[in-house]
């Protein structure tokens, strides 16, 4: 049976889409925060965030992002667990299917994030959950004790991985395809200065080696193609993100690495249709500046679902358009 349109779909529950959903719903709009399987976005993953204004002392990811949904739920937003798997923009009100749901939305704001990267190697994916992992702070505690644990990156996520598990290790070996890191100063003086960690340079990943579990990487020196064996017990892969925005392709303009493109800082090729945080923004990435994108998009949300309501604006034009460009 057809729903009743929501105001605002907000797709997407990390900081980008909990504010959103805060904005929204205070704005007196019905709102829904389709939040995924698993809610909460990036810093789920992470440990203390330190540059999270108003947590002088530095704040749990998992816990911020608990209070980010809470606030979203008392704002008066519906939270539903499912995953987005296709949207249609060409009827209006707009229609997305999320789980075996179907959900109408007078506007929506698209807060789906990115998700980390794999080196794509095939014994990467046959011991994913057997040692091999993109989310240290998660996995990482089933391997306390181990004698080495690699981490494979040189950017900030590699740093924090390298950081968590030289608590539980004997070792940790950082490899990484350049010489130098591009992870911040404050986290490559943390890293450089602990001395369970240790860098091999210029060097990739060719193979993960292993029985029933991960037992050692097989490394090439990218510069002389010397080939070595490292023994391991776990292999954290942080190696960037990837936007989620496969449900979008062939509706919403995206770039060529798959971010929504926008104009005007969060509208789309669609009108009524906005972006916030990491699924757009290839800068900035941080919780914050999530956050403000997540804020933007449910104002400018807010405006269009009042205009449509004034017939001001006529989104079923647009709706039309859309199916015809496709
Ligand atoms: P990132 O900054 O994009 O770094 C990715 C790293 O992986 C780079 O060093 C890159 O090498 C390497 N890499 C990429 N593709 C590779 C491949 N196929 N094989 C081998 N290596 C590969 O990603 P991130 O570390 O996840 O950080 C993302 C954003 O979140 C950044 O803005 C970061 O500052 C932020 N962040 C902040 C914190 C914190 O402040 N505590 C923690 C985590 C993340 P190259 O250097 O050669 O390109």
């Amino acid at each position: 049976m057809a729903q009743e349109p929501y105001d605002i779909v907000v797709i997407g529950s990390g900081p980008a889409g909990c504010t959103a959903a805060v904005y929204a719903a205070r704005a007196g709009m019905r709102t829904l925060m389709i939040a995924g399987v698993t809610p909460g976005g990036q810093l789920m993953l992470t440990t203390v965030v330190e540059n999270f204004p108003g947590f002088p002392e530095g704040v749990n990811g998992p816990d911020l992002m608990d209070r980010m949904r809470e606030q979203a739920e008392r704002a008066g937003a519906e939270v539903v667990h499912e995953d987005v798997r296709e949207v249609d923009l060409s009827t209006y009100p707009f229609k997305v299917y999320a789980g075996d749901s179907e959900y109408s939305a007078l506007s929506i704001v698209v807060a789906t994030g990115a998700a980390s990267k794999w080196l794509g190697l095939e014994s990467e994916k046959r011991f994913i959950g057997r040692g091999v992992s993109s989310c240290a702070t998660c996995d990482a505690p089933l391997f306390k004790g181990a004698k080495n644990i690699v981490v494979v990156g040189g950017g900030d996520s590699a740093m924090e991985y390298a950081l968590f598990c030289a608590n539980l290790a004997e070792r940790v070996t950082v490899i990484h395809r350049r010489d130098r890191l591009r992870a911040s100063k404050a986290m490559q003086d943390r890293a450089f200065a602990n001395p369970k960690i240790t860098f091999v340079w210029n060097s990739v990943v060719d193979e993960i080696l292993g029985d029933v579990r991960v037992r050692a990487v097989k490394v090439r020196d990218v510069k002389t193609g010397e080939t070595g064996v490292i023994e391991c017990d776990a292999v954290f892969v942080a190696i960037g993100h990837a936007p989620a925005t496969e449900f979008l392709r062939g509706w919403v303009e995206l770039d060529e690495d798959g971010y929504i493109v926008t104009r005007d800082l969060v509208r789309t090729s669609v009108d009524g249709v906005f972006a916030a945080g990491d699924v757009h923004d290839k800068k900035y990435k941080q919780a914050i500046t999530a956050a403000g994108f997540g804020c933007m998009a449910a104002l400018e949300a807010v405006r269009f679902v009042e205009g449509v309501k004034l017939g001001q604006v006529r989104p079923q034009l647009i709706a039309k358009a859309v199916g015809e460009k496709r």
